[in-house]
């Protein structure tokens, strides 16, 4: 199982075939440009010969069609005689840019943000810190980013790159994008600054000091997505060297979703009484069928069984339930699909799939079930509710087993 389904954040890099290393990032990176950033719009894509597959957890609108077919049409077409550009030259800076900065502009403002308020938050720290850095080589310190450091200045030191890097991250980070050349040269110095703190080895080494290890990977973290930009270059150049490259959506019209029986109401009823009620007040509950999920159920029926990994990129990681869901999918298929890791966090709304093997949902709803039920013990004292005086009989010690945690520990697998 390639999932961590224990609930916490997880990458699964180590797990990763040579190939998936590198269409991983790839994929990811083309559904993080393809998502408006709204809430609910996530989008996965995985490539099948020579077309792109994609799906989102909503809807696909007609601006999603027409969006995204203008932007492979414009890659296609400059990706004719166009020589492979960079972040100077631009080429494929200038087909993503306005592309972004329209279609998924709230996802870039989002991401900027998120790393404002991260670096503000350890701004001090970080400035104390670099002052009393003991300093490597600039190529040792920034040996994952040096795409980014071309021409260091004269007389640059790495406190000196560490600092500008740290202030314009914190500066340009505050920046909305907007469809003009100022903002596309503002965002490229703040992913490219954003790029060289992220991988610099002074950030790692302040994640081990106790007191700003958290912030620190907090921060670590939001400047990660921010830089999954600094791959949109690289990303259309891999594009362009697909001869014929097409790209479809995944029809939502072939997933439904199951609704509850009358029987499972019943039994709601019984075991929660006022559940219904709660749900009813939540006027757009909608459930939803992740994307990932849509994804791996429209091809995994068209694709021979191999021992090989189907990659699938995200605009945001799995959720706990969809990691869990793939886990059992991939074990009692014999397949292998991988997205790049979980983000550990439950959706209430994450819905399942209809038109598969129902035993399989059952499976993931006992994997779920143990894990809830470890997650709540874990956040529960030995004895969750101390009986009164008047309560505890002569009979009955203070240690009397806790009927909740027996319940809990009912759900422990054997
Ligand atoms: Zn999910």
């Amino acid at each position: 199982m390639y999932h961590d389904n224990t609930g916490t954040p997880s990458s699964n890099k180590a797990d990763r075939h040579q190939d998936t290393i590198t269409d991983l990032p790839l994929l990811d990176t083309i559904a993080v440009c393809l998502t408006t950033g709204k809430p609910w719009d996530v989008v996965a894509a995985t490539i099948s010969g020579d077309c792109l597959i994609l799906s989102k957890s909503g809807n696909i609108s007609d601006e999603d069609e027409a969006a995204v077919g203008l932007f492979f049409s414009e890659v296609k077409r400059q990706g004719r005689g166009c020589i492979i550009g960079s972040l100077s030259q631009g080429s494929n800076w200038t087909i993503a840019l306005p592309f972004l900065f329209s279609h998924s502009k709230a996802n870039a403002n989002k991401r900027l943000s998120r790393v404002h308020r991260a670096i503000t938050d350890l701004f001090d720290d970080l400035c104390a810190k670099v002052t009393s850095y003991s300093e490597t080589s600039i190529l040792d310190e920034f040996h994952d980013a040096m795409s980014w450091i071309k021409h260091p200045h004269q007389g640059e030191t790495v406190g000196s790159i560490l600092m500008r890097a740290i202030r314009t991250c914190r500066e340009l980070s505050l920046m909305r994008v907007q469809p003009d050349t100022v903002s596309q040269s503002k965002f490229l110095e703040v992913i490219a600054f954003a790029s060289i703190l992220s991988k610099s080895r002074f950030l790692s080494e302040i994640t081990a000091d106790w007191i700003l290890s958290e912030r620190t990977k907090t921060l670590k973290g939001r400047l990660d997505k921010l830089c999954q930009y600094t791959r949109v270059d690289w990303v259309i150049s891999k594009l362009q060297q697909i001869p014929d490259l097409r790209f479809r959506w995944t029809p939502s019209s072939e997933l439904w979703i199951t609704p509850f029986s009358p029987e499972q109401i019943q039994l709601l009823k019984l075991r929660v009484p006022n559940l219904l009620d709660i749900w009813v007040e939540y006027k757009y509950f909608k459930p939803r069928l992740h994307a990932e999920l849509r994804l791996i159920l429209h091809l995994y029926s068209t694709l021979p069984i191999t021992s090989g990994q189907f990659p699938i990129g995200c605009s945001k990681r799995s959720c706990f339930c969809c990691t869990v869901w793939i886990g059992v999918f991939n074990e009692a298929n014999k397949s292998s699909w991988m997205t790049s890791g979980s983000h550990g966090k439950p959706y209430p709304n994450c819905a399942f799939p209809g038109n598969v093997d129902l035993k399989l949902n059952e499976l993931v709803l006992q994997q779920i079930t143990v894990r809830l039920a470890d997650t709540l013990r874990s956040l529960m004292p030995m004895k969750t509710r101390r009986l009164s005086d008047e309560q505890v009989s002569s009979s009955e010690s203070e240690d009397a087993v806790d009927p909740v945690r027996d319940q809990l520990d009912s759900f422990s697998p054997s």
